[in-house]
């Protein structure tokens, strides 16, 4: 049976860091609804120039949308023994969607790890994030995780940039759209005991210890 981790998390707690991390050591994909628009947007498709007019705005991309390209990724040959997802569901809708979808795959959503972070240390977070041109977007932040050289990313050497949903305008407006249309999913899925919660403000490697303790004990 495919394995499918959520990770649900304000915009800046840490959900690619940290899925990136578990990618590895669990040998499952991940999946960032996020990464797969501005990859889209970078290619110039008609999705990614639908999605850019939400993504900066701080807006979530209509549903039936982002729910139809989450279906074509995984129904993807790597993704048949399951993935980490990063940054979906993002609604209810989206939570409904992807139960009937996994349903349709033989499997099911098997634990939700919630990254735990306050608001004024997500903005501080956002603040200082770079990230790398490559296709996997390696993250960085200028103080509590920069690169070995400056600008530069340390596993494929592409130029770091800051994203364009990252300035102080549009952060507010998209933490605001977190706890406004995300954060209900954590209880939705605390109330079928899917739900971890892990003390997010702790440095990565301890986020990522807890992560990987709360996953042995639910998988
Ligand atoms: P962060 O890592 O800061 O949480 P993401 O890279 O996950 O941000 O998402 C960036 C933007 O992409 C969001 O602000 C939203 O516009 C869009 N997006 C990503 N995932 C979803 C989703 N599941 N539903 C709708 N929009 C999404
Ligand atoms: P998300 O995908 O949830 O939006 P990211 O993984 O992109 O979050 O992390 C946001 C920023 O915070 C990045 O610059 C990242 O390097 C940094 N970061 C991630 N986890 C931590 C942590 N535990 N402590 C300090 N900074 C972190």
């Amino acid at each position: 049976m495919p394995t499918y981790i959520l990770l649900i998390g304000g915009p800046g707690a840490g959900k690619g860091t940290q899925a990136q991390v578990l990618r590895e050591k669990l040998g499952l994909p991940q999946v960032a609804s996020g990464d797969l628009f501005r990859d889209n947007l970078k290619r110039q498709t008609p999705l990614g120039q639908l999605a850019k007019q939400y993504m900066d705005r701080g807006e979530l991309v209509p549903d039936d949308v982002t729910v139809s390209m989450i279906r074509q990724r995984l129904q993807q040959p790597d993704a048949a023994g399951g993935v980490v997802l990063d940054g979906f569901p993002r609604t209810q809708p989206q939570a409904a969607a992807l139960d009937a979808l996994l349903a349709e795959f033989g499997g099911r959503v098997n634990v939700v790890l919630y990254i735990q972070v306050a608001d004024g240390v997500l903005l501080e977070r956002l603040a200082g994030r770079w990230v790398c041109q490559g296709a996997e977007q390696h993250t960085y932040h200028l103080l509590f995780n920069p690169p070995k050289q400056a600008g530069v990313c340390d596993v494929d050497g592409t130029a770091l940039y800051q994203r364009a949903d990252d300035t102080a305008e549009v952060q507010g407006r998209r933490i605001k759209v977190f706890f406004e249309q995300t954060a209900p999913l954590i209880a939705h899925y605390r109330e079928r005991g899917l739900l971890a919660a892990i003390d997010g403000e702790q440095a990565i490697e301890t986020v990522t210890a807890d992560l990987l303790a709360a996953l042995s004990a639910r998988t």
